[in-house]
């Protein structure tokens, strides 16, 4: 078939489905692509299967980018108020689960019916199952060349996010776009992701695996520092938890990360103050603070022997253990990589793209949104929030 929309949109997830809808509903003819089998299968996985849909607190500095003011005016102007009012007109039950972060009562699929409403609204066509081979500038608009025919546009959005779970249909069709019509790419690396260790060193820690508890986790670095108070999990290969996951998106290969065991408790200082008033010794007296498993698992790996009284023990030794347990430095050897990763750090760099509707400056209607594009958000439903924001800046400026 041969057409002429004023838009196609290639990537019918969480980003492109808001662009699609946003732009049909302004009477514009769109064209959604989309080589699953399965509409917006990333959705429906989110949050536990009950997708994370915004964070009431969402504001630029829970993103990451070379150019942090780049997300600002999108953000702006599409606010986790906009989407949640729209949540509420479809009568979709949700819930605040921790810091600001709304999930739906029942189903992801709430959100995927959702959106798909909002595409039939403005009329959207669809596309789907369907690959799409190339893609080329014509004298005016583009060509997209598709095993279904060739279709041309005015416009054409990239909405097909980033390389995490490949399982589920994501590729680097966006990357390979951008570097096709010579725009940078910042380079894309798995974030929100499990860090892993050498089996040796993980070893003594093998046994605490799915132990949880609350930590401070941070990179230890002075510049760019982030410091999180999540949940730290111990898995078989190494952490894991939304402590980790977050502290994932700042971590670079060869930096240590540091996690503070005990953030309300100076141990060293707790240690030796409790010389003179306890007759316990360590395994017993720690056990006070955190799970005895872990504790045992902790004195053996770092060396302590926990039958000790603590009245018996020289400062020296109680200070190095507040160490271990208030600032211990790990080395991790990478992470669990795209096959877990919630996100992907990187993508197209923002000073190829107008912050305020995401179009590519040097190729006038072709735009980037979502997580194609180098903004990433903290774990907490700060991904979906960019997803929507940029979506519908594109969406609204389509001519
Ligand atoms: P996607 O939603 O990934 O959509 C991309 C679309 O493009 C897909 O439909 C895909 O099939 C299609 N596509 C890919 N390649 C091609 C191609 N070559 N041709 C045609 N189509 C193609 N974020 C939150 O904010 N809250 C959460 O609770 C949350 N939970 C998550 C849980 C998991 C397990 C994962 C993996 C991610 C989670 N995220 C969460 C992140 C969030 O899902 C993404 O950031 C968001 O979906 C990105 O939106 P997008 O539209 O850019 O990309």
């Amino acid at each position: 078939f041969k057409t002429l929309f004023d838009l196609v949109v290639i990537g019918a997830g969480a980003a492109g489905m808001m662009c699609a809808a946003t732009a049909g509903q302004r009477g514009k003819r769109v064209l959604l692509i989309d080589h699953a089998t399965k509409l917006a299968e990333k959705i429906r996985i989110s949050g536990g299967g009950r997708c994370n849909f915004t964070n009431l607190y969402a504001s630029p500095q829970n993103f990451l980018s070379e150019n942090p003011h780049f997300c600002k005016s999108a953000l702006s102007r599409y606010t986790p108020q906009d989407f949640l009012s729209l949540v509420k007109r479809y009568k979709i039950a949700f819930h605040e689960k921790h810091k600001g972060q709304l999930f739906c009562d029942d189903s992801a699929e709430d959100i995927i019916r959702m959106l798909k409403s909002e595409c039939d609204l403005g009329k959207v066509e669809w596309r789907m199952p369907c690959s799409v081979q190339s893609l080329t500038k014509a004298e005016s608009g583009f060509q997209i060349q598709t095993d279904q025919g060739l279709v041309k546009s005015k416009n054409v959005v990239v909405a097909t996010g980033g390389l995490s779970i490949p399982k589920i249909g994501a590729t680097d069709f966006s990357f390979r776009i951008a570097k096709e019509f010579q725009l940078k790419v910042i380079e894309p690396r798995p974030a929100l992701v499990p860090l892993t260790f050498d089996a040796s060193s993980w070893e003594p820690f093998v046994p605490l695996s799915g132990i949880s508890l609350e930590v401070d986790i941070d990179t230890g670095e002075k510049k760019n520092k982030a410091v999180f108070r999540e949940d730290l999990l111990f898995t078989h290969r190494g952490l894991s938890g939304p402590a980790v996951l977050q502290i994932s998106s700042f971590w670079q290969s060869g930096q240590v990360i540091r996690v503070n065991l005990l953030p309300e408790i100076d141990l060293a200082q707790d240690l030796i103050d409790a010389k003179s008033t306890t007759k316990k010794n360590l395994s017993n007296y720690l056990a006070a603070f955190l799970p005895a498993r872990l504790v045992d698992g902790l004195l053996l790996a770092h060396g302590f022997d926990g039958a000790l009284r603590i009245a018996d023990m020289q400062d020296k030794r109680l200070r190095l253990l507040g160490e271990k347990l208030n600032r211990w430095e790990l080395l991790p050897n990478g992470s669990e990589g795209y096959r877990k990763a919630e996100v992907t750090r990187g993508g197209v760099d923002t000073r190829e793209l107008s912050q305020q509707n995401m179009m590519v400056k040097q190729v006038p209607g072709l735009y980037f949104i979502g997580e194609a594009v180098d903004v990433t958000g903290w774990l907490g439903g700060f991904n979906f929030q960019w997803a929507w924001a940029s979506g519908a800046a594109a969406g609204a400026s389509i001519e």
